[in-house]
């Protein structure tokens, strides 16, 4: 079932994607004269299928489409949108801080987000045979982004008004530096990957990017647990009904994870690498295998906890190659 009337007047459109979670939400909001589309998958036929499927539901065709308004630009989320403007001239939306970079890797630059990737990579102790495997995974997601033309950007706190629809754009980094979460006055709050129902969203340290990310993320929940909302459309998974227990539950799991993660520094420190191979692989502690979850995000979450730890002061970073953190009192 791709598509599921979530409320009134929202569709929630699932898309298959070929990655861990195997689907990723995008969401067909019905306005006073067309749709509102919040996110907008993979370039693939399998997710346009699932968008057409949904505009049918919507009553709807393709030239009802007002606007898509994207919660990040991660390439399940942003995929279709070059698409749907080259052939609509809707209108695209991104946060400010996030639109940059969007254009850097999705338009402009790609050849040099992989290889930005693959040398932070290296950086962070990843052997070679891994880094080149990785660095086909991400150029590989090339051919799943559509290009885009100019894009509307919204700044935090804005009122996104739309013919029909309306929402208060917060900005939320940490999943990514310009995620933004967008709530309506009914309470509905499209969360994007800020907050999932079933998994912990991927936190991970991006080359040229924001230097403590899950910091940022812990600001970010803690900016949205009060908000009044009624329910939470993520962009995987069921809607979210409990939304305070479900901020405390992460904000909970990220406490212990970081120190388990800090349990897992040996006195001779560790590489990023060597923490998310404890973390990720199978096998967990050897390496073997391949890791859980695609290499550059369990890399990027493991710097990103070690990133944390060391500017809490908990770890010291000798900048190698490769990149060591080692515990602060062991050091002294
Ligand atoms: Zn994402």
């Amino acid at each position: 079932m791709p598509v599921v009337r979530v409320e009134p007047d929202v569709f929630c459109v699932r898309m298959p994607i070929p990655f861990p979670l195997g689907s990723v939400n995008a969401y067909l909001v019905r306005t006073d004269d067309g749709v509102v589309l919040v996110d907008a998958g993979l370039r693939t036929p399998d997710c346009f299928a699932a968008l057409q499927e949904a505009l049918e539901a919507a009553g709807v065709s393709l030239s009802g489409l007002r606007a898509v308004v994207l919660t990040h630009a991660h390439p399940d989320h942003i995929g279709l949108a070059g698409v749907l403007q080259g052939r609509t001239g809707v209108p695209l939306y991104l946060l400010d801080v996030e639109e940059p970079l969007a254009r850097r890797v999705w338009v402009n630059d790609h050849a040099g987000r992989v290889r930005a990737i693959t040398q932070m990579l290296r950086a962070h102790g990843v052997p070679e045979k891994w880094v080149e495997e990785a660095g086909r995974q991400v150029a590989a997601l090339r051919e799943l982004v559509a290009p885009f033309g100019p894009v509307r950007t919204l700044g935090d706190g804005q009122l996104l008004e739309l013919d029909g629809f309306s929402a208060h754009v917060l900005w939320t980094p940490g999943h990514s530096d310009g995620h933004m979460v967008l709530l309506d006055p009914r309470g509905r709050l499209f969360c994007g990957d800020h907050v999932l129902p079933e998994v912990s969203p991927n936190i991970s340290l991006y080359p040229g990017a924001r230097p403590n990310p899950l910091a940022d993320y812990l600001d970010s929940l803690r900016k949205v647990r009060d908000l009044p909302v009624r329910v939470a459309l993520p962009g995987h998974g069921d809607p979210i009904t409990d939304w305070a227990a479900r901020v405390d539950q992460l904000l909970e799991h990220h406490r212990m994870r970081l120190d388990a993660a800090y349990d897992l520094v040996p006195p001779e420190g560790v590489t990023a690498f060597q923490l998310a191979q404890r973390l990720f692989f199978e096998g967990s502690g050897d390496g073997v295998g391949p890791p859980e979850i695609p290499l550059p995000l369990a890399v990027g979450e493991a710097a990103a906890h070690l990133e944390w730890l060391y500017r809490e002061g908990r770890l010291v970073r000798e900048e190698g190659p490769p990149v060591v953190y080692r515990p602060a009192e062991a050091s002294t």
